[in-house]
């Protein structure tokens, strides 16, 4: 992959310039750590372009290491997911694939580290009783009666814990650091739970597994990561981070910088959320189209590069914000105008019969994009039997309407000018057919005598395109945060796909998933790859021509 370009100068890479200058370290080590507990989503790629990013430009390493702690949520359908994801969004994990599950041995033995330091205890409070003693934020809180046992004492009572000797939620490890803390995280973080769990990864090994907090900084150091780059929210648990690497034996010392988090607008970024659509039947799975997961975003055609030129967009601050669905909207919209090649596909058919013409078939030639000759032609079928969008044809209509009227003409795009004769109706009125009249001299070129003709509309020939549903998809919200709301479930917009059973180019019987073409005056759409499976021809759309928040009509 081409070289990710910069972020010119983010307050991390400026960190990393001086560090670097001040010999603080030689080779950049970042990592990206997912819990594998659902799929990537557009927020993770933004943490994955800076670390990964970093690492490329720095010439320095970027692991992947699943953090899987916690063993209730972990699963290896999302492990699976996240690979490919990431090597789909073009990048390379440094070395072997890492888990925090790799370090339970040595984790274990930094804990046994810390008791004997007299900087851990076990807790034999229950759960409840130690979110009570934890205080708030704005009273102290206390300390356990047990917070002052014996090394002795506590170096038994951990191996009993490993055993499986206690029962789950009778005793925990916590460090020994301040009650009194301004800072939560500061007062007596558990660093060890019992749970009676096999792992996925170290099977039944464990009854005993660390928190993240502690989990993650050792990591950190034991894989020699130099910056160890997270969201905003764990501003405080650096604290944290620093007090049990400063309290342990170990060679390396990575430093922790936060970021802020993305959110977008219209959508939803926590996991837990997003497996509640799935869970509700509101959508039908992590890579449904309408979904802010990687998976989604590429059914839907987006290209890995919008994704990362998105990325690039948007930047890297410190402060959370809100960005516009729009600015990643254009990302794809921009990318597609350039490279998208060009097809024609009616969405809402009315039929036009061509009654001064034969049947016979005639093929056209069209050029696969108007600004880009290399991008070469196609040969499209016309016939005396046609469809056009239904809302391209009026049975009158005002002067400034381009398109069929009753008694006029309009181009058929890249074929001839055709004039609408007459028309026939089913008994409730909706008009089915169209009777039209060909100029058989106007192929690409306007009438001889000097007519004009205005209007450009988009066709297939009725007998040779091919009958397709298209996927229209609109905010998956329709409130601008739905996480405002207290159940964001309320928010769901009912209209966000809507089906069209339509008819494209016969050409497209061999599209492929991932290439998104321009349907001319419609938007940008691809093939569907989970219905091309199972053998229907499904198109997606990825975006629309311009940003219709602007624009409500196209026309
Ligand atoms: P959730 O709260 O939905 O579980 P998470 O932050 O716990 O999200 P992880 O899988 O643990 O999700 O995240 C892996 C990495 O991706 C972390 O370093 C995290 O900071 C980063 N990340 C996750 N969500 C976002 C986001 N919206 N914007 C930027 N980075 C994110
Ligand atoms: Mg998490």
């Amino acid at each position: 992959m081409n070289k990710v370009q910069a972020y010119s100068n983010d307050f991390i890479r400026q960190i990393i310039d001086e560090d670097l200058a001040n010999n603080r370290c030689a080779v950049i080590h970042t990592r990206f750590p997912p819990e594998p507990n659902g799929y990537l989503h557009i927020g993770h790629a933004k943490s994955i372009c800076l670390n990964f990013g970093i690492a490329q430009d720095y010439h320095g390493h970027c692991n992947l290491r699943f953090d899987d702690t916690n063993p209730i949520k972990a699963d290896i359908k999302y492990i699976e997911s996240i690979k490919h994801d990431l090597q789909w969004l073009g990048f390379k994990w440094s070395g072997r694939i890492c888990y925090s599950s790799d370090y339970f041995d040595l984790l274990y033995e930094y804990a046994f580290e810390l008791i004997k330091k007299g900087l851990a205890y076990v807790d034999q409070l229950n759960s409840e009783q130690i979110r009570e003693y934890r205080g708030t934020l704005i009273s102290p809180g206390k300390n356990s009666p047990f917070r002052d046992r014996s090394i002795k004492e506590n170096i038994t009572l951990f191996k009993k814990m490993q055993a499986g000797d206690l029962t789950e939620g009778s005793a925990c490890l916590r460090a020994k650091i301040d009650m009194a803390s301004p800072f939560m995280v500061m007062r007596d973080p558990v660093l060890y739970r019992i749970k009676f769990i096999e792992h996925h990864q170290t099977g039944n090994k464990w009854c005993i597994y660390p928190m993240y907090d502690f989990a993650h900084c050792i990591s950190d150091a034991l894989e020699g990561i130099t910056h160890s780059l997270c969201t905003l929210e764990f501003q405080d648990n650096r604290r944290l981070y620093d007090w049990i690497l400063d309290n342990i034996n170990i060679k390396c010392r990575p430093r922790q910088y936060e970021f802020s988090r993305l959110n977008l607008t219209f959508t939803i970024m926590s996991k837990r959320k997003l497996n509640m659509l799935i869970t509700q039947n509101i959508v039908k799975g992590w890579d449904d189209p309408r979904m802010p997961t990687i998976s989604g975003l590429r059914r839907r055609g987006y290209t890995a590069a919008s994704i990362r030129e998105f990325c690039r967009r948007i930047g890297m601050t410190k402060q959370n914000n809100n960005i516009e669905m729009v600015t990643l909207e254009s990302c794809i919209r921009d990318e597609l105008n350039k490279n998208a090649p060009r097809t024609m596909a009616v969405l809402d058919p009315i039929k036009i019969i061509i009654k001064n013409r034969a049947s016979k078939i005639e093929y056209l030639t069209m050029p696969n994009h108007p600004n880009n000759p290399q991008m070469g032609n196609r040969q499209v079928p016309f016939d005396n039997i046609i469809y056009i969008d239904r809302a391209d044809f009026r049975e009158e209509a005002k002067k400034h309407y381009k398109r069929l009227v009753l008694g006029k003409e309009v181009r058929l795009r890249h074929a001839y000018v055709i004039k609408a004769e007459y028309i026939e109706k089913d008994q409730k009125g909706n008009i089915i057919i169209v009777y039209c009249s060909y100029d058989a001299q106007t192929l690409n070129k306007d009438p001889l005598d000097g007519r004009k003709v205005k209007g450009v509309i988009h066709w297939v020939a009725a007998d040779y395109a091919l009958p397709a549903d298209i996927h229209l998809y609109d905010h998956l919200f329709n409130v601008a945060n739905p996480n405002l709301v207290d159940n964001f479930i309320t928010t769901i917009n009912p209209k966000s796909l809507i089906i069209r059973h339509g008819f494209v180019e016969p050409n497209l019987a061999n599209a492929i998933p991932e290439q998104t073409y321009q349907f001319e005056r419609e938007g940008y759409f691809c093939i569907d790859s989970q219905y091309l499976l199972a053998g229907k021809y499904v198109f997606n759309r990825t975006v629309s021509l311009r940003n219709t928040w602007q624009i409500k009509d196209k026309h």
